[in-house]
């Protein structure tokens, strides 16, 4: 184990939009951050989509790996420093934080900014990652739009799923819900508003067994009856998977507040956690939001959160 012996005003862990505006932010405020925005999953979530239609200031659309790069070289631009690398563990409670990168090297800073993000749960088939963008979403407010007059599955039994769904028949000619148990885990109020839907029909018993790919687009799905194990086709070329989001909070157990999802705790409005001095911005965060401006505003709040907190330190 190496250390960085110098005692950086700030450390942000994550590269969404939340991290690189937190970075931003920071840079222009001359406070020097260091960024670590993951191995192999740089730019976070949006670089696993194509087109973005809802980020302002776009008003052709963004592809969402040219956004997060755009991100980037704006932060860098004011003298961020970004290693694309790691965190594998943290020291977060006494007044000098420490962070470990995955080659053991300890970096330090007065605060720290999380913005590690969440992930969407996947159904674990093939083409479904392939066919990201391509007619399988894991978001209704962000993709609905492009999904007008298609016939439409939502896979899941929660809010969730019954939100997505009663949104989705605003653009969809049909919405199924497909659910693996013979009841739905949503809420009462939500069930009803679902079943009332004209548009909204229900798979009880049934999962996806595959997902259809034609000339690089979803073109069809097949349910199997999970009791009997038959299968049968639906053409549907729009996939909503509603199963759940995992919060990237693993490594702060133990020393942040995590709520009982496992999301990290704030005193919202502010990004404070329970440790002075670190601050939690984005997905990581939230529960009910999740969209890019989102989680860039609270990136945003955390470095202002962030500066005010290292002056009085002075
Ligand atoms: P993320 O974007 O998830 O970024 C977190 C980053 O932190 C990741 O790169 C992760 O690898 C990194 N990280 C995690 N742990 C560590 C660690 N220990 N060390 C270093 N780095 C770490 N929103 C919209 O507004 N419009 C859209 O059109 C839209 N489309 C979407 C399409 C898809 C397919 C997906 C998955 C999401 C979409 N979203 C969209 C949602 C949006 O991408 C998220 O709300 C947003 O990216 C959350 O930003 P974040 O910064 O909190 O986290």
């Amino acid at each position: 184990m190496s250390a960085d012996t110098d005692v950086r005003n700030v450390i942000v862990i994550g590269s969404g939009p939340a991290g690189y505006t937190a970075a931003l932010y920071a840079a222009r405020a001359q406070l020097r951050p260091l960024l670590f925005g993951s191995s192999i999953f740089v730019g976070g979530s949006l670089t696993t989509t194509t087109e973005v239609e809802n980020f302002p200031g776009f008003p052709e659309g963004v592809d969402g790996p040219v956004l997060m790069e755009n991100m980037r070289a704006q932060a860098e631009k004011f003298g961020a420093e970004m290693i694309d690398d790691d965190i594998i563990s943290v020291s977060l409670t006494g007044d000098i934080k420490e962070v470990t990168d995955s080659e053991g090297t300890v970096h330090r800073a007065r605060a720290v900014i999380v913005a590690t993000g969440s992930s969407y749960r996947k159904l674990g088939l093939p083409n479904e990652d392939a066919l990201s963008g391509r007619g399988v979403s894991w978001c209704a407010t962000c993709d609905g739009f492009f999904f007008r007059d298609r016939d439409i599955v939502v896979v899941g039994g929660g809010d969730t799923a019954m939100e997505e769904a009663t949104f989705l028949t605003r653009f969809a000619k049909s919405v199924t819900v497909v659910h693996r148990r013979s009841t739905l885990r949503a809420s009462q109020v939500m069930q009803n508003r679902a079943f009332a839907d004209d548009k909204i029909s229900f798979a009880f018993d049934s999962e996806i067994a595959e997902i259809k790919e034609e000339g690089g687009m979803l073109s069809g799905l097949t349910l199997r009856d999970v009791i009997t194990g038959r299968t049968r086709d639906l053409d549907a070329t729009g996939l909503f998977i509603a199963i759940g989001h995992d919060p990237r909070s693993e490594l702060f157990k133990g020393q942040l507040e995590l709520d009982d999802e496992g999301y990290l705790k704030v005193e919202a409005p502010s990004t404070r956690t329970n440790i002075p001095g670190v601050f939690a911005a984005g997905d990581v965060v939230d529960h009910t939001y999740r969209q890019a401006i989102t989680a860039a505003g609270s990136g945003c709040t955390a470095a202002l959160d962030t500066e005010r907190y290292l002056s009085t330190l002075n």
